[in-house]
């Protein structure tokens, strides 16, 4: 099993590779804002209540995006491994995921940390919003999502610097560049 974190800011390309890697290694991405869409578009309970926190930019509690995470990796016991996609974001879900993962006797293998500036997110989230019409992709929640961002990024990658598994990718480059860019550095750890 080989299990993968995508760090990195909003806009940053993780969807993207997460979707493109998962394809070519047999991996599932998990991704918690895909998640909370997808209640959102349901109107469940938890979307509801889910949804004018991710509309404004903040975090939703970690009691849910942890116990969806715990839902998924029980359904999908078939792939050879995880790629989260947004998650973790804050240490205590750090924890818990580390704690999933050793009663299922894995681990983190790696993290990936998709590095882009600013100014070509906020370019990025104008594109998006036209293309696909996220509520949250906004220049106001897209403001409060950098800094949210910027401080749970501050609270976990310590956590995985410690073991020496946090690995930084160029997030500018164009899209086939930065998989081959992952696809270098998994190369090195996937078959072991
Ligand atoms: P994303 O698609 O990953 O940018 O997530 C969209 C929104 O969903 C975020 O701005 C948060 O409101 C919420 N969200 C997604 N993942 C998490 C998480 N791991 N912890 C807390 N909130 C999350």
């Amino acid at each position: 099993m080989f299990n993968v974190i995508f760090f990195g800011p909003p806009a940053a390309g993780k969807g993207t590779q997460a979707k493109i890697i998962e394809q070519k290694y047999g991996l599932k991405q998990l991704s918690t804002g895909d998640m909370l869409r997808a209640q959102v578009a349901e109107g469940t309970e938890l979307g509801k209540q889910a949804k004018a926190i991710m509309d404004s930019g903040k975090l939703v509690s970690d009691e849910i995006v942890i116990g969806m995470i715990a839902d998924s990796m029980d359904k999908a016991s078939k792939a050879k491994g995880f790629i989260f996609d947004g998650f973790p974001r804050t240490h205590a879900q750090a924890q818990a995921l580390d704690n999933m993962l050793k009663e299922r006797g894995q681990q983190i293998n790696m993290v990936l940390e998709l590095q882009v500036d600013d100014k070509a997110l906020l370019a990025r989230i104008e594109k998006r919003a036209k293309e696909e019409g996220r509520s949250d992709d906004t220049v106001d929640a897209m403001k409060v999502r950098l800094e949210q961002y910027r401080k749970y990024s501050a609270d976990v990658l310590p956590y995985y610097q410690k073991q020496d598994i946090v690995f930084g990718i160029d997030g500018m480059r164009p899209v086939d560049e930065v998989t081959l860019q992952i696809e270098a550095i998994l190369a090195e750890d996937i078959t072991a």
